[in-house]
Protein backbone atom coordinates (compact mmCIF):
# COMPACT_ATOMS: atom_id res chain seq x y z
CA UNK A 1 0.00 0.00 0.00
CA UNK A 2 0.95 3.83 -1.09
CA UNK A 3 1.17 7.02 0.56
CA UNK A 4 -0.69 9.35 -1.35
CA UNK A 5 3.03 10.91 -2.25
CA UNK A 6 4.24 7.40 -3.29
CA UNK A 7 2.49 7.23 -6.76
CA UNK A 8 5.17 6.45 -9.50
CA UNK A 9 4.29 8.95 -12.81
CA UNK A 10 5.17 8.63 -16.41
CA UNK A 11 3.73 10.72 -18.33
CA UNK A 12 3.87 9.50 -22.02
CA UNK A 13 1.34 11.43 -23.67
CA UNK A 14 2.43 14.77 -22.23
CA UNK A 15 5.58 13.58 -24.34
CA UNK A 16 4.32 13.77 -27.34
CA UNK A 17 3.79 17.39 -27.30
CA UNK A 18 1.69 20.49 -28.05
CA UNK A 19 -0.21 19.25 -30.64
CA UNK A 20 -1.65 16.83 -28.67
CA UNK A 21 -2.62 18.23 -25.66
CA UNK A 22 -1.95 21.50 -23.94
CA UNK A 23 -0.42 22.45 -20.26
CA UNK A 24 -3.26 23.14 -17.88
CA UNK A 25 -2.94 23.37 -13.95
CA UNK A 26 -6.35 22.69 -11.90
CA UNK A 27 -8.62 25.67 -11.19
CA UNK A 28 -9.17 24.90 -7.38
CA UNK A 29 -12.62 24.23 -5.55
CA UNK A 30 -13.34 25.66 -2.42
CA UNK A 31 -13.65 23.86 1.10
CA UNK A 32 -13.12 20.81 -0.69
CA UNK A 33 -14.55 17.39 0.96
CA UNK A 34 -15.02 13.96 0.14
CA UNK A 35 -18.17 12.60 -0.78
CA UNK A 36 -17.84 9.18 -1.56
CA UNK A 37 -14.30 6.84 -2.49
CA UNK A 38 -13.79 4.09 -4.13
CA UNK A 39 -11.35 1.54 -2.22
CA UNK A 40 -11.45 -1.39 -5.37
CA UNK A 41 -10.31 1.56 -8.05
CA UNK A 42 -7.67 3.15 -5.13
CA UNK A 43 -6.36 -0.25 -5.05
CA UNK A 44 -5.56 0.07 -8.92
CA UNK A 45 -3.13 2.82 -8.09
CA UNK A 46 -1.92 0.57 -4.93
CA UNK A 47 -3.52 3.63 -2.70
CA UNK A 48 -4.43 2.74 0.82
CA UNK A 49 -8.10 3.34 0.99
CA UNK A 50 -7.83 5.28 4.02
CA UNK A 51 -5.84 7.79 2.80
CA UNK A 52 -9.14 9.16 1.29
CA UNK A 53 -10.84 10.08 4.39
CA UNK A 54 -7.31 12.34 4.57
CA UNK A 55 -7.44 16.41 4.13
CA UNK A 56 -4.44 15.96 1.34
CA UNK A 57 -6.68 13.91 -0.79
CA UNK A 58 -9.23 16.30 -0.85
CA UNK A 59 -6.53 19.20 -1.61
CA UNK A 60 -4.98 16.79 -4.26
CA UNK A 61 -8.33 15.71 -6.15
CA UNK A 62 -10.24 19.21 -5.35
CA UNK A 63 -7.30 20.61 -7.58
CA UNK A 64 -5.44 22.80 -4.73
CA UNK A 65 -2.35 20.37 -5.04
CA UNK A 66 -0.04 18.54 -7.43
CA UNK A 67 2.52 15.59 -7.07
CA UNK A 68 5.78 17.13 -8.36
CA UNK A 69 5.73 14.31 -10.98
CA UNK A 70 2.16 14.98 -12.04
CA UNK A 71 2.12 16.94 -15.69
CA UNK A 72 -1.49 18.70 -16.30
CA UNK A 73 -2.49 18.47 -19.66
CA UNK A 74 -5.76 18.77 -21.84
CA UNK A 75 -5.97 16.32 -24.48
CA UNK A 76 -7.37 17.69 -27.98
CA UNK A 77 -9.96 15.81 -30.12
CA UNK A 78 -12.67 15.95 -32.18
CA UNK A 79 -15.91 13.63 -33.50
CA UNK A 80 -19.03 13.15 -34.69
CA UNK A 81 -21.54 14.43 -32.41
CA UNK A 82 -25.53 13.02 -33.43
CA UNK A 83 -24.16 12.15 -36.74
CA UNK A 84 -22.08 15.80 -37.50
CA UNK A 85 -19.05 16.32 -37.38
CA UNK A 86 -17.51 19.30 -34.70
CA UNK A 87 -14.08 19.60 -36.14
CA UNK A 88 -12.63 20.67 -32.95
CA UNK A 89 -13.78 19.37 -29.21
CA UNK A 90 -11.04 18.37 -26.60
CA UNK A 91 -10.68 18.38 -22.84
CA UNK A 92 -13.10 21.24 -21.65
CA UNK A 93 -13.29 20.42 -18.10
CA UNK A 94 -10.98 17.79 -17.39
CA UNK A 95 -7.20 17.38 -17.28
CA UNK A 96 -4.68 14.25 -17.63
CA UNK A 97 -3.06 15.02 -14.52
CA UNK A 98 -0.41 12.27 -15.22
CA UNK A 99 -0.25 8.21 -16.09
CA UNK A 100 0.58 6.09 -13.38
CA UNK A 101 1.99 2.80 -13.04
CA UNK A 102 0.82 0.43 -9.97
CA UNK A 103 3.02 -1.94 -8.51
CA UNK A 104 1.22 -5.24 -10.69
CA UNK A 105 3.20 -2.78 -13.84
CA UNK A 106 -0.37 -1.36 -14.88
CA UNK A 107 -0.89 1.47 -16.45
CA UNK A 108 -3.33 4.08 -15.22
CA UNK A 109 -4.04 7.73 -16.87
CA UNK A 110 -5.11 9.86 -14.00
CA UNK A 111 -8.11 11.99 -14.95
CA UNK A 112 -9.47 15.21 -13.06
CA UNK A 113 -12.90 15.84 -14.32
CA UNK A 114 -14.12 19.30 -13.46
CA UNK A 115 -10.75 20.54 -13.26
CA UNK A 116 -11.91 24.37 -14.75
CA UNK A 117 -11.68 25.60 -17.97
CA UNK A 118 -9.01 24.52 -20.64
CA UNK A 119 -8.39 25.63 -24.65
CA UNK A 120 -10.86 23.67 -25.10
CA UNK A 121 -13.76 25.00 -23.03
CA UNK A 122 -15.43 26.48 -25.86
CA UNK A 123 -18.14 28.42 -23.83
CA UNK A 124 -18.37 26.02 -20.54
CA UNK A 125 -17.17 26.88 -17.30
CA UNK A 126 -14.60 24.05 -16.82
CA UNK A 127 -16.70 22.82 -14.08
CA UNK A 128 -18.94 19.52 -13.55
CA UNK A 129 -21.84 20.06 -10.79
CA UNK A 130 -22.20 17.63 -7.59
CA UNK A 131 -24.71 15.51 -9.35
CA UNK A 132 -23.55 14.53 -12.37
CA UNK A 133 -19.88 13.49 -10.56
CA UNK A 134 -21.69 11.18 -8.37
CA UNK A 135 -23.55 10.08 -11.07
CA UNK A 136 -20.32 9.13 -13.13
CA UNK A 137 -18.64 7.28 -9.89
CA UNK A 138 -21.87 5.83 -9.01
CA UNK A 139 -22.32 4.32 -13.09
CA UNK A 140 -18.52 3.34 -13.66
CA UNK A 141 -18.02 1.60 -10.49
CA UNK A 142 -21.24 -0.10 -11.04
CA UNK A 143 -20.50 -1.31 -14.28
CA UNK A 144 -17.33 -2.75 -13.55
CA UNK A 145 -18.79 -4.96 -10.41
CA UNK A 146 -21.16 -6.27 -13.31
CA UNK A 147 -17.94 -7.25 -15.34
CA UNK A 148 -18.95 -4.70 -17.94
CA UNK A 149 -15.43 -2.76 -18.84
CA UNK A 150 -15.64 0.52 -17.57
CA UNK A 151 -13.46 3.46 -17.47
CA UNK A 152 -13.29 3.99 -13.10
CA UNK A 153 -13.87 6.06 -10.59
CA UNK A 154 -11.63 6.47 -7.59
CA UNK A 155 -13.72 9.62 -5.78
CA UNK A 156 -15.95 12.39 -5.71
CA UNK A 157 -14.67 15.75 -4.34
CA UNK A 158 -17.49 17.83 -3.14
CA UNK A 159 -16.95 21.83 -2.88
CA UNK A 160 -18.48 25.34 -1.67
CA UNK A 161 -18.16 27.11 -5.38
CA UNK A 162 -21.58 27.92 -7.11
CA UNK A 163 -21.43 26.62 -10.44
CA UNK A 164 -24.60 27.29 -12.91
CA UNK A 165 -26.67 25.12 -14.81
CA UNK A 166 -31.00 25.80 -15.08
CA UNK A 167 -30.14 26.74 -11.46
CA UNK A 168 -26.92 27.31 -8.53
CA UNK A 169 -25.44 24.40 -8.13
CA UNK A 170 -22.07 23.21 -6.73
CA UNK A 171 -18.74 22.20 -8.26
CA UNK A 172 -17.51 18.79 -7.83
CA UNK A 173 -14.19 16.86 -9.24
CA UNK A 174 -14.63 13.05 -10.30
CA UNK A 175 -11.27 11.28 -10.13
CA UNK A 176 -11.35 8.74 -13.25
CA UNK A 177 -8.92 6.16 -14.11
CA UNK A 178 -8.64 4.17 -17.03
CA UNK A 179 -5.89 2.40 -18.65
CA UNK A 180 -6.09 5.08 -22.12
CA UNK A 181 -8.08 8.23 -22.42
CA UNK A 182 -7.54 8.41 -26.13
CA UNK A 183 -11.37 8.26 -28.11
CA UNK A 184 -12.20 7.34 -31.47
CA UNK A 185 -11.65 11.30 -31.41
CA UNK A 186 -8.46 11.66 -31.19
CA UNK A 187 -7.80 9.73 -34.23
CA UNK A 188 -10.54 12.03 -36.07
CA UNK A 189 -8.97 14.79 -35.08
CA UNK A 190 -5.86 14.68 -37.19
CA UNK A 191 -7.12 12.82 -39.80
CA UNK A 192 -9.37 15.84 -40.91
CA UNK A 193 -6.70 18.61 -39.40
CA UNK A 194 -4.61 16.89 -42.15
CA UNK A 195 -1.66 16.06 -40.42
CA UNK A 196 -0.51 12.87 -41.53
CA UNK A 197 2.95 12.63 -39.50
CA UNK A 198 1.47 13.48 -35.94
CA UNK A 199 -1.75 11.05 -36.81
CA UNK A 200 1.19 8.67 -37.08
CA UNK A 201 2.51 9.60 -33.74
CA UNK A 202 -0.39 9.14 -31.80
CA UNK A 203 -0.77 5.68 -33.89
CA UNK A 204 2.43 4.58 -32.62
CA UNK A 205 1.78 5.68 -29.19
CA UNK A 206 -1.26 4.28 -29.13
CA UNK A 207 0.24 0.44 -30.58
CA UNK A 208 3.11 0.39 -28.29
CA UNK A 209 0.82 1.66 -25.43
CA UNK A 210 -2.27 -0.49 -25.37
CA UNK A 211 -1.77 -3.04 -28.23
CA UNK A 212 1.80 -3.92 -28.26
CA UNK A 213 0.82 -7.60 -29.41
CA UNK A 214 -0.37 -5.93 -32.81
CA UNK A 215 2.98 -4.83 -33.45
CA UNK A 216 4.03 -8.63 -34.17
CA UNK A 217 1.40 -8.94 -36.87
CA UNK A 218 1.87 -7.62 -40.76
CA UNK A 219 -0.22 -4.79 -40.36
CA UNK A 220 -0.01 -3.72 -37.41
CA UNK A 221 -2.56 -0.82 -37.47
CA UNK A 222 -5.11 -3.31 -39.52
CA UNK A 223 -4.64 -5.80 -36.13
CA UNK A 224 -5.45 -2.78 -34.19
CA UNK A 225 -8.57 -1.76 -35.40
CA UNK A 226 -9.72 -5.38 -35.72
CA UNK A 227 -9.28 -5.48 -31.61
CA UNK A 228 -10.97 -2.40 -31.54
CA UNK A 229 -13.94 -3.91 -33.41
CA UNK A 230 -13.80 -6.69 -31.30
CA UNK A 231 -13.97 -4.72 -27.96
CA UNK A 232 -16.66 -2.39 -29.45
CA UNK A 233 -18.65 -5.59 -30.33
CA UNK A 234 -18.67 -7.15 -27.03
CA UNK A 235 -19.00 -4.18 -25.01
CA UNK A 236 -22.23 -3.14 -26.55
CA UNK A 237 -22.93 -7.15 -26.19
CA UNK A 238 -22.90 -6.48 -22.72
CA UNK A 239 -24.72 -2.96 -23.16
CA UNK A 240 -27.59 -4.45 -24.24
CA UNK A 241 -27.47 -8.18 -22.19
CA UNK A 242 -27.93 -6.19 -18.96
CA UNK A 243 -30.24 -3.06 -20.16
CA UNK A 244 -27.73 -0.14 -20.13
CA UNK A 245 -28.21 2.80 -22.04
CA UNK A 246 -25.02 5.10 -22.99
CA UNK A 247 -27.18 8.03 -23.97
CA UNK A 248 -24.70 10.38 -25.91
CA UNK A 249 -22.58 7.65 -27.96
CA UNK A 250 -21.15 10.44 -30.13
CA UNK A 251 -16.89 9.62 -31.52
CA UNK A 252 -15.85 11.40 -28.85
CA UNK A 253 -17.23 9.44 -26.27
CA UNK A 254 -15.94 6.23 -27.79
CA UNK A 255 -13.14 4.49 -26.10
CA UNK A 256 -10.44 2.67 -27.50
CA UNK A 257 -10.18 0.46 -25.47
CA UNK A 258 -13.91 -0.40 -25.68
CA UNK A 259 -14.31 0.21 -21.97
CA UNK A 260 -17.43 2.60 -21.34
CA UNK A 261 -16.43 5.90 -21.59
CA UNK A 262 -17.56 9.69 -20.32
CA UNK A 263 -20.99 9.31 -18.30
CA UNK A 264 -24.35 11.83 -19.16
CA UNK A 265 -27.33 11.15 -19.42
CA UNK A 266 -27.01 7.03 -19.29
CA UNK A 267 -29.29 5.12 -17.53
CA UNK A 268 -30.31 1.47 -16.37
CA UNK A 269 -33.90 0.04 -17.94
CA UNK A 270 -36.02 -0.62 -15.38
CA UNK A 271 -38.86 -1.90 -17.46
CA UNK A 272 -37.61 -3.64 -20.30
CA UNK A 273 -38.25 -1.11 -23.75
CA UNK A 274 -36.01 -1.76 -26.58
CA UNK A 275 -37.00 1.59 -28.08
CA UNK A 276 -36.17 3.35 -24.38
CA UNK A 277 -34.32 6.91 -25.09
CA UNK A 278 -32.72 8.13 -22.00
CA UNK A 279 -31.26 11.56 -23.43
CA UNK A 280 -34.28 14.05 -23.42
CA UNK A 281 -32.25 16.06 -25.82
CA UNK A 282 -32.12 13.20 -28.28
CA UNK A 283 -35.71 14.08 -30.15
CA UNK A 284 -34.68 11.53 -32.95
CA UNK A 285 -33.92 8.45 -30.46
CA UNK A 286 -30.77 8.12 -32.56
CA UNK A 287 -29.09 6.64 -29.24
CA UNK A 288 -31.95 5.01 -28.07
CA UNK A 289 -31.36 0.88 -26.42
CA UNK A 290 -31.36 -1.04 -29.30
CA UNK A 291 -30.12 1.76 -31.53
CA UNK A 292 -26.99 1.35 -29.29
CA UNK A 293 -26.09 -1.77 -31.75
CA UNK A 294 -26.20 -0.33 -35.15
CA UNK A 295 -24.62 3.67 -33.76
CA UNK A 296 -21.97 0.79 -32.04
CA UNK A 297 -20.77 0.09 -36.13
CA UNK A 298 -21.64 3.75 -37.29
CA UNK A 299 -18.67 5.06 -34.70
CA UNK A 300 -15.97 2.43 -35.64
CA UNK A 301 -17.19 3.29 -39.51
CA UNK A 302 -16.34 6.64 -38.30
CA UNK A 303 -12.80 5.74 -36.84
CA UNK A 304 -12.37 3.51 -40.31
CA UNK A 305 -12.29 6.77 -42.16
CA UNK A 306 -9.58 8.22 -39.68
CA UNK A 307 -7.63 5.11 -40.33
CA UNK A 308 -7.35 5.11 -44.08
CA UNK A 309 -4.38 6.91 -44.10
CA UNK A 310 -2.99 3.24 -42.85
CA UNK A 311 -5.20 0.52 -43.86
CA UNK A 312 -6.67 0.23 -47.02
CA UNK A 313 -10.44 0.67 -47.95
CA UNK A 314 -11.25 -3.03 -48.21
CA UNK A 315 -9.37 -4.12 -45.67
CA UNK A 316 -11.28 -2.10 -43.36
CA UNK A 317 -14.56 -2.95 -44.76
CA UNK A 318 -13.90 -6.78 -44.29
CA UNK A 319 -13.27 -5.68 -40.53
CA UNK A 320 -15.57 -3.86 -39.88
CA UNK A 321 -18.04 -7.00 -41.45
CA UNK A 322 -16.94 -8.80 -38.32
CA UNK A 323 -18.31 -6.30 -36.22
CA UNK A 324 -22.60 -7.93 -36.19
CA UNK A 325 -21.62 -11.06 -35.70
CA UNK A 326 -19.20 -10.86 -32.83
CA UNK A 327 -21.89 -8.22 -31.63
CA UNK A 328 -24.75 -11.39 -31.89
CA UNK A 329 -22.39 -14.15 -30.47
CA UNK A 330 -21.62 -12.28 -27.90
CA UNK A 331 -24.62 -10.83 -27.20
CA UNK A 332 -26.47 -14.64 -27.40
CA UNK A 333 -23.93 -16.16 -25.08
CA UNK A 334 -24.77 -13.76 -22.65
CA UNK A 335 -28.70 -13.78 -22.76
CA UNK A 336 -28.14 -17.79 -22.56
CA UNK A 337 -26.82 -17.90 -19.05
CA UNK A 338 -28.49 -15.09 -18.04
CA UNK A 339 -31.56 -17.23 -18.94
CA UNK A 340 -29.36 -20.25 -17.43
CA UNK A 341 -28.93 -22.52 -20.16
CA UNK A 342 -25.50 -24.32 -20.86
CA UNK A 343 -25.93 -25.83 -24.28
CA UNK A 344 -26.44 -23.77 -27.22
CA UNK A 345 -29.54 -24.97 -29.18
CA UNK A 346 -30.69 -23.59 -32.36
CA UNK A 347 -33.84 -21.56 -31.74
CA UNK A 348 -32.58 -19.75 -28.36
CA UNK A 349 -32.21 -16.89 -30.47
CA UNK A 350 -35.88 -16.64 -31.08
CA UNK A 351 -36.65 -17.74 -27.77
CA UNK A 352 -35.28 -14.89 -26.19
CA UNK A 353 -37.04 -12.34 -28.84
CA UNK A 354 -40.37 -13.77 -28.11
CA UNK A 355 -39.65 -13.08 -24.30
CA UNK A 356 -38.61 -9.41 -25.01
CA UNK A 357 -40.94 -8.64 -27.20
CA UNK A 358 -43.82 -10.10 -24.11
CA UNK A 359 -41.28 -8.06 -21.57
CA UNK A 360 -41.68 -4.98 -24.13
CA UNK A 361 -45.75 -5.16 -24.31
CA UNK A 362 -46.02 -5.70 -20.63
CA UNK A 363 -43.01 -3.31 -19.43
CA UNK A 364 -41.72 -5.71 -16.95
CA UNK A 365 -38.82 -5.43 -14.84
CA UNK A 366 -35.73 -6.28 -16.81
CA UNK A 367 -33.30 -7.37 -14.24
CA UNK A 368 -35.86 -8.58 -11.77
CA UNK A 369 -37.55 -11.04 -14.10
CA UNK A 370 -33.73 -12.83 -14.81
CA UNK A 371 -32.83 -12.85 -11.26
CA UNK A 372 -36.69 -14.63 -10.30
CA UNK A 373 -36.28 -16.89 -12.82
CA UNK A 374 -33.16 -18.43 -11.34
CA UNK A 375 -34.71 -18.03 -7.39
CA UNK A 376 -36.26 -21.50 -8.27
CA UNK A 377 -36.89 -24.30 -10.48
CA UNK A 378 -38.06 -23.41 -14.12
CA UNK A 379 -41.45 -24.47 -13.27
CA UNK A 380 -42.00 -22.96 -9.97
CA UNK A 381 -40.66 -19.70 -11.39
CA UNK A 382 -42.41 -19.70 -14.76
CA UNK A 383 -45.58 -20.03 -12.84
CA UNK A 384 -44.81 -16.86 -10.36
CA UNK A 385 -43.50 -14.54 -13.11
CA UNK A 386 -46.88 -15.09 -15.43
CA UNK A 387 -48.90 -12.56 -13.27
CA UNK A 388 -46.91 -9.65 -14.54
CA UNK A 389 -47.27 -9.97 -17.56
CA UNK A 390 -50.57 -9.18 -19.61
CA UNK A 391 -50.45 -11.34 -22.34
CA UNK A 392 -50.84 -14.53 -19.93
CA UNK A 393 -51.42 -17.02 -22.90
CA UNK A 394 -48.86 -15.61 -24.68
CA UNK A 395 -46.40 -15.75 -21.36
CA UNK A 396 -47.44 -19.49 -20.61
CA UNK A 397 -46.92 -20.47 -24.13
CA UNK A 398 -43.24 -19.39 -24.09
CA UNK A 399 -43.11 -20.59 -20.55
CA UNK A 400 -44.16 -24.02 -21.24
CA UNK A 401 -41.38 -23.55 -24.24
CA UNK A 402 -38.56 -22.24 -21.63
CA UNK A 403 -39.37 -25.42 -19.20
CA UNK A 404 -39.00 -28.12 -21.97
CA UNK A 405 -35.70 -25.89 -23.05
CA UNK A 406 -34.19 -26.38 -19.83
CA UNK A 407 -35.03 -29.68 -19.33
CA UNK A 408 -33.31 -30.55 -22.26
CA UNK A 409 -30.31 -28.60 -21.32
CA UNK A 410 -30.01 -31.20 -18.57
CA UNK A 411 -30.91 -31.40 -14.90
CA UNK A 412 -28.88 -29.54 -12.74
CA UNK A 413 -30.33 -29.22 -8.61
CA UNK A 414 -32.23 -26.39 -8.22
CA UNK A 415 -29.16 -25.37 -5.63
CA UNK A 416 -26.80 -25.43 -8.63
CA UNK A 417 -29.21 -23.22 -10.86
CA UNK A 418 -29.98 -20.72 -8.71
CA UNK A 419 -26.18 -20.19 -7.79
CA UNK A 420 -25.14 -19.77 -11.56
CA UNK A 421 -28.09 -17.82 -12.81
CA UNK A 422 -27.73 -15.64 -9.74
CA UNK A 423 -23.69 -15.22 -10.87
CA UNK A 424 -24.77 -13.57 -13.78
CA UNK A 425 -28.33 -11.92 -13.01
CA UNK A 426 -27.80 -8.98 -10.71
CA UNK A 427 -30.04 -8.04 -8.11
CA UNK A 428 -28.91 -4.44 -7.63
CA UNK A 429 -28.44 -2.14 -10.42
CA UNK A 430 -27.97 1.26 -10.59
CA UNK A 431 -31.62 2.45 -11.23
CA UNK A 432 -31.85 6.25 -11.93
CA UNK A 433 -33.87 6.78 -9.05
CA UNK A 434 -31.49 5.32 -6.48
CA UNK A 435 -28.96 7.78 -8.18
CA UNK A 436 -31.46 10.84 -7.67
CA UNK A 437 -32.42 9.78 -3.93
CA UNK A 438 -28.46 9.61 -3.46
CA UNK A 439 -27.84 12.99 -5.17
CA UNK A 440 -30.83 14.70 -3.47
CA UNK A 441 -29.12 13.67 0.21
CA UNK A 442 -25.62 14.55 -0.96
CA UNK A 443 -26.75 18.10 -2.22
CA UNK A 444 -27.98 18.57 1.30
CA UNK A 445 -24.57 17.96 2.63
CA UNK A 446 -25.54 14.27 3.55
CA UNK A 447 -23.15 11.62 1.64
CA UNK A 448 -23.89 8.78 3.69
CA UNK A 449 -26.62 7.65 0.89
CA UNK A 450 -24.30 7.66 -2.01
CA UNK A 451 -21.77 5.75 0.05
CA UNK A 452 -24.35 3.63 1.15
CA UNK A 453 -25.72 3.09 -2.81
CA UNK A 454 -22.12 2.35 -3.47
CA UNK A 455 -21.24 -0.24 -1.36
CA UNK A 456 -24.29 -2.04 -2.32
CA UNK A 457 -23.81 -1.83 -6.46
CA UNK A 458 -20.30 -3.28 -5.77
CA UNK A 459 -21.82 -6.45 -4.74
CA UNK A 460 -24.80 -6.49 -7.57
CA UNK A 461 -24.82 -10.44 -7.19
CA UNK A 462 -25.17 -11.15 -3.90
CA UNK A 463 -27.89 -10.59 -1.41
CA UNK A 464 -27.37 -8.26 1.11
CA UNK A 465 -29.22 -8.72 4.14
CA UNK A 466 -31.13 -5.16 5.07
CA UNK A 467 -30.44 -3.89 1.40
CA UNK A 468 -33.81 -5.66 -0.09
CA UNK A 469 -35.27 -2.33 -0.69
CA UNK A 470 -32.46 -1.63 -3.13
CA UNK A 471 -33.57 -3.87 -5.34
CA UNK A 472 -36.97 -2.80 -5.56
CA UNK A 473 -38.76 -1.37 -9.09
CA UNK A 474 -39.03 2.46 -9.08
CA UNK A 475 -41.57 4.16 -6.92
CA UNK A 476 -44.40 6.53 -9.20
CA UNK A 477 -41.89 9.44 -8.49
CA UNK A 478 -38.75 7.58 -9.66
CA UNK A 479 -40.05 6.32 -12.78
CA UNK A 480 -39.87 8.56 -15.47
CA UNK A 481 -37.32 11.07 -14.18
CA UNK A 482 -36.20 13.33 -16.85
CA UNK A 483 -32.08 13.63 -16.25
CA UNK A 484 -30.86 16.63 -16.79
CA UNK A 485 -28.39 17.06 -19.91
CA UNK A 486 -26.36 20.04 -18.62
CA UNK A 487 -23.70 18.32 -16.59
P1 LIG B 1 -19.72 15.69 -23.13
O1 LIG B 1 -21.08 15.85 -23.72
O2 LIG B 1 -19.69 15.75 -21.62
O3 LIG B 1 -19.00 14.48 -23.66
O4 LIG B 1 -18.90 16.97 -23.57
C1 LIG B 1 -18.70 17.35 -24.91
C2 LIG B 1 -17.61 18.40 -24.97
O5 LIG B 1 -17.97 19.56 -24.25
C3 LIG B 1 -16.27 17.94 -24.39
O6 LIG B 1 -15.25 18.48 -25.18
C4 LIG B 1 -16.31 18.53 -23.00
O7 LIG B 1 -15.01 18.73 -22.49
C5 LIG B 1 -17.01 19.84 -23.24
N1 LIG B 1 -17.72 20.33 -22.03
C6 LIG B 1 -18.82 19.80 -21.46
N2 LIG B 1 -19.18 20.52 -20.37
C7 LIG B 1 -18.28 21.53 -20.25
C8 LIG B 1 -18.11 22.61 -19.32
N3 LIG B 1 -18.94 22.81 -18.31
N4 LIG B 1 -17.07 23.43 -19.52
C9 LIG B 1 -16.22 23.25 -20.56
N5 LIG B 1 -16.33 22.28 -21.46
C10 LIG B 1 -17.35 21.40 -21.31
MG1 LIG C 1 -17.41 13.59 -23.77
Amino acid sequence: MKALDELTFDNRFARLGDAFSAHVLPEPIDNPRLVVSSPAAMALLDLDPTTAETQEFAELFGGHKLWADAEPRAMVYSGHQFGGYTPQLGDGRGLLLGEVYNEAGEHWDLHLKGAGQTPFSRMGDGRAVLRSSIREFLASEALNALNIPSSRAACVIGSDTPVWREKQERAAMVLRLAPSHIRFGHFEYFYYTKRPEQQKQLGEHVLAMHFPECLEQPEPYLAMFREIVERNAELIAKWQAYGFCHGVMNTDNMSILGITFDFGPFAFLDDFDANFICNHSDDQGRYSFSNQVPIGQWNLSALAQALTPFISVEALRETLGLYLPLFQAHYLDLMRRRLGFTMPEDDDQLLLENLLQLMQNSGVDYTLFFRRLGDQSAELAVAQLRDDFVDIKGFDAWGERYVARVTRDGALDQEQRRARMHAVNPLYILRNYLAQRAIDAAEQGDYSEVRRLHAVLSKPFEEQPGMESYAERPPEWGKHLEISCSS
